[in-house]
């Protein structure tokens, strides 16, 4: 996210009383908090672990190529290399290893890039035409962290990393994308152009 970012994000935590801890490893869940290695203990009232750091076993079970963490492996096109060869297996969203800057992060707007670009990437190699669409010119980091009081808006591609806080409206403007992603996605009604 960038330097600004993460200090603000530290001046965020500490409004709203969130303890963090960094570089440590994490030696087991308590009911009431997180153990790390050195035995020290962050308390929470509710955990959530999420380890991004690790592809899914039906992929690492697989003999598709990966990442050393378990991602398929994929070109620019999503097209997965097999034999040397690129093959019709496509990997798209959070199970592809995404190639590209030191900042790139897996998105919800870069997964949806990826599945139309395989669409139409399939439909092009069944015409057999070369043309091609990548999802690498379209990495940013694009993030509202909603705080229930508020958000932090993040934004960062190759030319710009910043951070603002948006007190109140922003709490209002997540929910209000959610709703808006949900019932566009299930056709009640049209997504406007470019959103
Ligand atoms: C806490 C958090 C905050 C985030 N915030 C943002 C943000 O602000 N902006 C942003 O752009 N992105 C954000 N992301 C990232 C974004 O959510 C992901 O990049 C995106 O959801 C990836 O989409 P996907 O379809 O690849 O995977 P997913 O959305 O994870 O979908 C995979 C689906 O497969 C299902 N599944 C798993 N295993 C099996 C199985 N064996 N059989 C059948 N189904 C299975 C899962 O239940 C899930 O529904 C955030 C992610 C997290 C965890």
């Amino acid at each position: 996210m960038g330097d600004q970012a993460l200090a603000m994000m530290d001046k965020m935590f500490a409004r709203q009383e969130l303890k963090q801890r960094f570089g440590k490893k994490i030696k087991r869940f308590e009911e009431d908090g997180v153990v790390f290695e050195d035995d020290s203990k962050l308390e929470s009232d509710f955990t959530m672990f999420i380890p991004a750091g690790a592809g899914h076993e039906v992929v690492t079970n697989s003999d598709l190529p990966t990442s050393e963490a378990g991602f398929v492996s994929v070109n620019d096109f999503c097209e997965v290399t097999i034999d040397e060869k690129i093959s019709n297996v496509y990997a798209i969203g959070d199970t592809a290893a995404l190639e590209g800057p030191d900042w790139r992060a897996k998105q919800g707007h870069v997964a949806e890039v990826m599945a139309k670009n395989v669409a139409f990437n399939i439909q092009q190699r069944d015409k057999n035409s070369s043309e091609r669409k990548g999802y690498q010119e379209h990495l940013n980091i694009l993030c509202v962290m909603d705080t229930g009081d508020g958000a932090g808006f993040v934004f960062r591609d190759d030319k710009r990393a910043f951070m603002f806080p948006m007190p109140i409206v922003g709490h209002y403007m997540k929910k209000g994308w959610g709703w808006y992603c949900r019932n566009t996605k299930l056709g009640k009604f049209p997504r406007l152009p470019g959103m």
